[in-house]
Formats: C-alpha cells, sequence, structure tokens
C-alpha cells in the first residue's frame, strides 16, 4: 500500500456547492470526478469511508479501462503502480485443462488485464484529479437523501445535516446499495443470479499470467493470479452458503483440493471460516437512470455477475460516457437534463448485452457445473472448440476485455 492511500482520511475540505456533485468515490466517480475537473468543471465527490481500503473489490483492470488511461496519456503512470498481468483464461474441466480465452492478441495499448488492487487503482485517479484545481474529494461524507426543489433534484443531504447544492447535476456512482435504489427514486430491474461467491486467498510461490477456472464433480473454482497469492473465487448455488458451512472447514478444503489439488498448504491459507468471505451475487439494473438533475452510472446503475470480472470497466465506461456527453454542454452553461437520457440509451444497451452473456453462462455453464456430480462428462462442445482453434480464443478475449460499444474520449476530454 502507498503512503498516500493512508492520508486521504485528511482530506477535510469541503465546498458547500459544486456545477457535479458525485456520490461515491469508487471507480465510475473516481474517474468521472477526473473526467469532469479536467474538462473544467467545479466538480466534488462525496465518499461516505475515510479511505479506499476496501478488501476484496473488483481488481481486474481490462484493456478497455486502459484504452481510456492511454488516451489521457496516463497508461504509463499506470503502469507504474503494483500490479500482475494475465493474458489469457484456462478451464480445467474435469482434469482436462482448455485454453478458452486470450487477451495478448488484442489490438490495443495494453492487451492484458491488470491486476491491482481497487485501493491503488482509485489512489491513482485521485492523485490526477487532485492535478485540477477544479476537483475536490470530500471523505467521512456520507450521503443520506437528495435535496430536491419542485420536481428537479438539485443537492444532496449530508449524515450530518449539511446540504451540498449541486449547480448542475447530481451524478449517483454510490454503487449497489446505491440511495437511488434504496430510496426507490429510480426503477430498478432484479434479473436474478443462481449464484453466490466464497472469496478466500492462497500464498503461493511461483508467478502465473493465467486466469484459471477449475470445475471437478460438481465444485468450481476460479483462480486468479495475483502475484504471490491465489484470489480464489469458489462458486455455490445461491443460498447455500449456511449448508456448505455447516458441513465443516475441513469438508470445504477437502472440496477445494478436489477442484485444484496444485494448491499449496490449504490447512495454513484456509484454517476457518474467518478467512473465507462470501460475497452475495446480484444481477439488476435500473429500468430508468435518470431524473431531471441527477444520473445513475456505475453498480448503482446496473449491478454485475462476477463472470468476466467487468463491474469496475463498465462502471468506468459508464463515467467516461456521461463526461463525454455532459461536460461540453456544461462547459458552454447548455441545459443538460434533455441529454441524460442519451446516456442511458448509450449504456443501457451495453449493460444489457454483457448481462445476458453472464446469464447465459449461469445456465449453461455454472449451473449444469454445480449441479453435475462431474466426473466424466465432457466440457462444453463451445469450450473445447475455443481450445481446438486458438484463433478463436481471441473472441471471448475481446468480449471480455474491450466490451461491447466501448467509449473514447472525445473533446473536451480528450486533450493531453
Ligand atoms: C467481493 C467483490 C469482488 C468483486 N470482484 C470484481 C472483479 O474481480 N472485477 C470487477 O470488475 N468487479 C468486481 N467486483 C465489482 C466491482 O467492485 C464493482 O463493479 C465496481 O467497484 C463498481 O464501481 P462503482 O464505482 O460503480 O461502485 P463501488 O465500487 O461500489 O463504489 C461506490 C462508492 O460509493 C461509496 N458510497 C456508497 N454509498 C454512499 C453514500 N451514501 N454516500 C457517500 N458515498 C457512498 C462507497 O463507499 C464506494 O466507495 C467485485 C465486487 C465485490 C463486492
Amino acid at each position: 500500500m502507498s503512503e498516500a492511500l493512508v492520508t486521504i482520511g485528511l482530506v477535510i475540505f469541503m465546498k458547500s456547492s459544486a456545477d457535479i456533485v458525485i456520490v461515491g468515490g469508487g471507480p465510475a466517480g473516481m474517474m468521472a470526478g477526473m473526467l469532469f475537473a479536467r474538462a473544467g468543471i467545479d466538480t466534488l465527490v462525496l465518499e461516505k469511508h475515510g479511505d479506499f481500503l476496501r478488501d476484496f473489490r473488483g481488481d481486474t483492470v481490462h484493456p478497455s479501462t486502459m484504452e481510456i488511461l492511454s488516451q489521457l496519456g496516463l497508461l504509463e503512470q499506470f503502469l507504474r503502480r503494483p500490479h500482475n498481468r494475465l493474458s489469457g483464461g484456462d478451464v480445467n474441466w474435469e482434469g482436462r485443462t482448455l485454453a478458452v480465452a486470450e487477451f495478448s492478441r488484442l489490438d490495443t495499448p495494453a492487451p492484458f488485464i491488470a491486476m491491482m488492487p481497487q485501493w491503488e487503482f482509485l489512489d491513482f485517479l485521485l492523485k490526477q484529479a487532485e492535478a485540477y484545481p477544479q476537483f475536490a474529494l470530500a471523505t467521512n461524507a456520507e450521503v443520506v437523501a437528495v435535496a430536491q426543489r419542485g420536481n428537479r433534484i438539485d443537492g444532496v443531504e449530508l449524515a450530518d445535516g449539511r446540504v451540498v447544492e449541486a449547480r448542475k447535476l447530481v451524478l449517483m456512482a454510490d454503487g449497489r446499495g446505491s440511495i437511488v435504489r434504496s430510496s426507490a427514486l429510480l426503477p430498478l430491474e432484479d434479473l436474478g443470479a443462481p449464484i453466490d461467491v466464497f472469496w478466500f486467498k492462497v500464498p503461493k510461490q511461483e508467478q502465473g499470467d493465467r486466469l484459471r477456472a477449475a470445475i471437478c464433480g460438481g465444485t468450481m473454482l476460479v483462480l486468479i493470479d495475483r502475484g504471490e497469492y491465489w484470489q480464489c473465487a469458489f462458486v455455490i448455488a445461491k443460498g447455500n452458503a449456511d449448508s456448505i458451512r455447516s458441513r465443516g472447514i475441513a469438508a470445504f478444503r477437502d472440496r477445494i483440493r478436489s477442484a485444484a489439488p496444485e494448491l499449496p498448504e490449504l490447512e495454513r491459507a484456509v484454517p476457518d471460516w474467518d478467512a473465507v468471505k462470501l460475497l452475495s451475487v446480484s444481477l439488476d439494473r435500473l429500468t430508468s437512470w435518470h431524473r431531471p438533475g441527477l444520473l445513475a452510472i456505475g453498480d448503482a446503475a446496473h449491478a454485475m455477475s462476477p463472470v468476466g470480472g467487468v463491474g469496475i470497466n463498465l462502471a468506468i465506461q459508464d463515467a467516461v460516457c456521461a463526461a463525454n456527453q455532459l461536460a461540453g454542454p456544461m462547459q458552454r452553461g447548455e441545459a443538460i437534463d434533455p441529454l441524460l437520457g442519451q446516456i442511458e440509451r448509450r449504456r443501457l444497451f451495453s449493460t444489457r448485452v454483457i448481462q445476458a452473456a453472464q446469464r447465459a453462462a449461469h445456465r449453461n455453464l455454472l449451473e449444469p457445473a454445480l449441479q453435475s456430480e462431474g466426473r466424466g462428462k465432457s466440457a462444453p462442445l463451445l469450450m473445447r472448440l475455443l481450445a481446438r482453434v486458438p484463433l478463436l480464443q481471441s473472441l471471448p478475449g475481446r468480449f471480455v476485455g474491450l466490451g461491447i460499444r466501448r467509449e473514447r474520449l472525445t473533446a473536451p476530454l480528450a486533450r493531453n
């Protein structure tokens, strides 16, 4: 962890108004904050925590995000931060390893997934944003409600009672527990997710550069290489966590071993259930992302399945789209409410396509793999085809790494 991260809790400056007030300092909020400030817009990001240090968040920075950083002239600097690189993905299906995705052949400035702790990435964005006098971040600033004048949202109310005025827009980037959801400010459609995930870490010695999934006898394990440890995702049927816990940690370790016998020293890595965190997986989206004076982006607008590790990257694309569409008109003093629907339409399309692919993966891969007693059952045809024809592996690599309808920075943001 860099020293600078510790100091974020000291940022106490708080304006009482800004042109754009961004609720949430996650990937969507920090990227949007940096871009709007870069375009000369008076920007305030409100973050309820005192720092960025949250474990096990999305750490997969995809080529699409690094393309944006490259357009900003920031890619080299970004890659100086601690990270490791994944060139592709393999699936071990009942003992047989199949290469299924390849990023290294993508025609893009960074054809790999950069595994960087989310706090490093957020700190990186903060350092860039701080270069612009129009940017301010307030930490320990929890928003509890929006403020409204007539039909238009024109600010937010903080937990300590203060009200912050948003002269042009309130951008909700407060994640899947967003106020737009809990206060039913915007309509939510739950698509249902049949899985949950247990997360844990297993220390290791050797460096690798592949994302690995192992499927064996009804157990599914995804191993993300983080340099000195494996970040492991043990996929379970939704709601099964308690029943698995009740069989004891030793039985859990046995199941891990059966899928990935190469994992070292499991007794030390997973001594008890405290070492295992449960992620409740959601798949949903707002059916409308805006109201006069307010727009939702990132997880606030769409909670994604962990399949493909796309969450951060979609959040970044939303932020870029919002800044592309709004920064120029804001600079020129034009009304921006009529533009909010364009952002929703553009980003909802990508969200729908990716969520449809995630649902297909849930139905056709994850559910059958978890239900099957496994052994002897061969891998799905598509997977066998991908493994046999290496050139095809770039297709899932492209879909996951670059997404659908990827955003490119436009003026006034694109200049260096
Ligand atoms: C365990 C776990 C593992 C994940 N793994 C991956 C992965 O491998 N790859 C991937 O791409 N994605 C992954 N994700 C999802 C990924 O973290 C999110 O998609 C991504 O962080 C979304 O960014 P965001 O900025 O929209 O929201 P968030 O990252 O949720 O950020 C929201 C921010 O708003 C702040 N906030 C919330 N409420 C308020 C409030 N009322 N007032 C002020 N601030 C507020 C929060 O503190 C937070 O900082 C994972 C998520 C979890 C939980």
